[in-house]
């Protein structure tokens, strides 16, 4: 199977190829949406072929300086974003006709060359390249087979790694259960704790900063969608971050003893641990643990380790060690009747997943 992995560096991309494609992107929407049209039924078709597609690509090209496989990347990269518009809008899930609002760049895979950790992307065919040093950057993987397309923007560009993985079978697995300030595992027949407080406190302050800034929306709503975007951005920033250094801990943690992993499915989590909490802690949790299971995922993927979804239906109810029943003791432990077992009913979760 084919595993990938996504990477965002820091650089300085050319301005004008930004803006120019920009502005090429919103002219092909334009021609584009021309083809479009509206059934009887109030449905939306498009009906762009080969020719048409060839003659705008034509006209497109004569004032076009910048390498010829940039048009088509942004012919293409439109074209998607319309027939997904019109998928949805034949649903009647979207209003307004699509909008161009994001200056990124999409470099197909016969734009640039990858040599010795270096890219080399074409800017202008035999006069100007960007050349970006992979090898600086040493979070980067280094055992990936091939890189496909490029994401280019203003003062970064995703790189998306691609790898042949091998599915492995695994010497044993590990469980992990999520909660608002905690990850809760049970790796290699250890519990371990990871403390997710500090990323709570980081939701806490900006979710006090959102409510400031709703107060200024009614006099300076300009500002205040400025200011929401920056600090929705830094929060998503810091707040991945935390999950990133706690997944990729644990990935490493697991290709090194060849453990696969157990989660939850997700589908149940609502009537569990999320049942009776505040609507921001509720949003939290599941942020939390999509997050966590997202990355987890992928990264163990990387490595050929399988991650399986359980449905732990009774888990809160269940004793892990004689299937007893479970009931509540004292703060967050939980007792069993039958074999006497107390423990702390995060660690009772992961050791019933593990069952
Ligand atoms: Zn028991």
């Amino acid at each position: 199977m084919e595993v990938i992995k996504s990477y965002s560096i820091s650089i300085t991309a050319p301005k004008e190829l930004i803006e120019e494609y920009f502005k090429l992107k919103k002219t092909v929407l334009d021609e584009v949406f021309k083809h479009a049209r509206y059934s009887k039924s109030g449905k939306v078709h498009l009906k762009f072929d080969k020719n048409k597609r060839k003659e705008l690509r034509d006209k497109l090209l004569k004032n076009w300086r910048f390498a010829k496989h940039y048009v088509d990347s942004a012919i293409n990269s439109v074209i998607g974003l319309v027939k997904g518009w019109i998928s949805l809008y034949n649903r009647g899930k979207a209003k307004s006709k699509p909008e161009i609002t994001k200056k990124t760049v999409y470099v197909k895979t016969t734009l640039f060359s990858v040599k010795n950790g270096k890219i080399k992307i074409t800017i202008e065919p035999k006069k100007r390249y960007l050349e970006i040093n992979l090898t600086k950057f040493n979070y980067l993987p280094k055992d990936y087979d091939s890189i496909g397309g490029l994401i280019l923007m203003e003062n970064k560009l995703i790189i998306t790694f691609k790898k042949k993985a091998e599915l492995i079978k695994p010497r044993d697995y590990a469980s992990f259960d999520v909660n608002l300030t905690n990850i809760t595992g049970f790796v290699n027949r250890r519990i371990v704790r990871f403390d997710l407080k500090e990323l709570y406190h980081i939701h806490r302050v900006y979710e006090e900063k959102r409510k400031r800034i709703q107060k200024l929306a009614k006099t300076k709503p300009k500002t205040a969608k400025r200011l929401m975007e920056k600090y929705s951005k830094r929060e998503r920033n810091r707040a991945t971050d935390i999950m990133h250094k706690i997944t990729t801990t644990i990935a490493r943690e697991l290709a090194s003893t060849k453990c696969g992993a157990i989660l939850e499915n997700l589908k149940n989590i609502k009537d569990r641990i999320l049942n009776g909490s505040k609507d921001l802690n509720r949003k939290l949790s599941k942020w939390n643990c999509r997050m966590f299971q997202f990355m987890l995922e992928y990264k163990l993927k990387w490595f050929g380790l399988p991650v399986k979804y359980v449905n732990p239906a009774n888990s809160s109810k269940t004793c892990p060690l004689c299937s007893g029943r479970l009931s509540a003791y004292e703060g967050r432990l939980i007792m069993c009747k039958n074999c006497g077992l107390i423990q702390d009913r995060d660690v009772i979760a992961v050791l019933y997943l593990r069952m």
